[in-house]
């Protein structure tokens, strides 16, 4: 047990799922729960509340918290709706306060991201993305999210990126419309779960491994992947997720489409005969998603630590 690291409580809020952990880090996990997210996002959030309650009186209080979220979600400090989740298409809970229930007068430090950014800052921190400072974590589950980070920092501006809703080039002779209410056939909406899902009529664990429905999701994955390696040039590329995990063969389709996708343009070694150690599983696993809510608590536990360290005047 590493008792002089501080001890963190964490929050993913999944758009299926909650988990609620408190521990150090991957191999100091001292508590771990999961529960299923309802349609009442108040009484979701009670359940966590009273959940952390109650680790706190056996554990003591957590030095930070870290919460994160399904969104999309509005990260400006110091907007009105800052920690709240803005237009989700889960029923219920659009404007929802994530933020504000479950951090409110709880602990001092608290991080606050999407689910896809913090499962990238633990794979940063602990996993296969460690020593980077630019890389792309992509997940394929319920919906599809990239965690974009750049300069060791998910990239934010106006809004968190949303590369899981970009379009993409289809096959030819493909005119299935997808899924996305939003766009109908963005990669979320092609490549998905639910999607793959739908354009079967299949639950995915029954949809044979030779069903052209999984082709057809690894060319929008890998166009996907095409985009985010000409925009940010990440040096690594992580893919992981529910969709990912059950049917792990789907990584090499993505390769072989994405090595043929971009056809040699950039000359690198990385995205040609070296693209097996580019394109590669998470190294926590499904634990990813989780951490990710410990690692926003570390990533916040030590900023605030830092800025306390700097002398009054600098
Ligand atoms: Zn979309």
């Amino acid at each position: 047990m590493k008792r002089d690291e501080p001890v963190l409580a964490g929050v993913e809020l999944g758009g299926t799922k909650c988990v609620c952990l408190m521990g150090t880090g991957p191999g100091d996990i001292r508590e771990q729960t999961t529960l299923a997210t309802g349609t009442d996002p108040q009484a979701t959030l009670e359940r966590i509340d009273r959940i952390l309650k109650g680790w706190q009186d056996v554990h003591g209080p957590a030095q930070a918290l870290g919460i994160a979220s399904f969104g999309p979600l509005n990260l400006t400090r110091g907007s009105p709706g800052y920690g709240c989740i803005t237009s989700t298409v889960k029923p219920g809970w659009s404007q929802t306060d994530v933020l504000g229930r479950l951090a409110g007068g709880r602990v001092a430090r608290v991080g606050f991201d999407t689910d896809v950014n913090g499962a990238a800052l633990a794979e940063q921190r602990w996993g296969a993305a460690r020593g980077l400072g630019d890389f792309a974590y992509v997940t394929v589950g319920t919906g599809v999210g990239v965690g974009l980070v750049v300069r060791a920092r998910p990239v934010v501006g106006l809004h968190h990126t949303e590369l899981g809703h970009i379009r993409v080039a289809r096959l030819p002779g493909d005119d299935w419309p997808g899924i996305c209410r939003y766009h109908l056939d963005c990669v979320e909406g092609l490549a998905s779960g639910p999607a793959i899902a739908a354009r079967t009529g299949l639950p995915p664990a029954q949809i044979p491994s030779d069903s052209p429905a999984w082709d057809l999701a690894a060319h929008a994955l890998a166009q996907l992947l095409h985009t985010v390696v000409l925009a940010t040039a990440p040096r690594r590329i992580l893919v992981g997720g529910g969709v990912m995990e059950a049917r792990p063969e789907l990584l090499s389709r993505i390769r072989t489409r994405l090595r043929a996708s971009l056809n040699g343009y950039l000359g690198l070694d990385e995205v040609t005969e070296g693209i097996d150690r580019y394109v590669v599983p998470p190294g926590l696993g499904p634990q990813a998603g989780p951490l990710g809510a410990l690692a926003l608590a570390a990533d916040a536990w030590s900023s605030a630590d830092s800025q306390q360290r700097k002398p009054p005047d600098a």
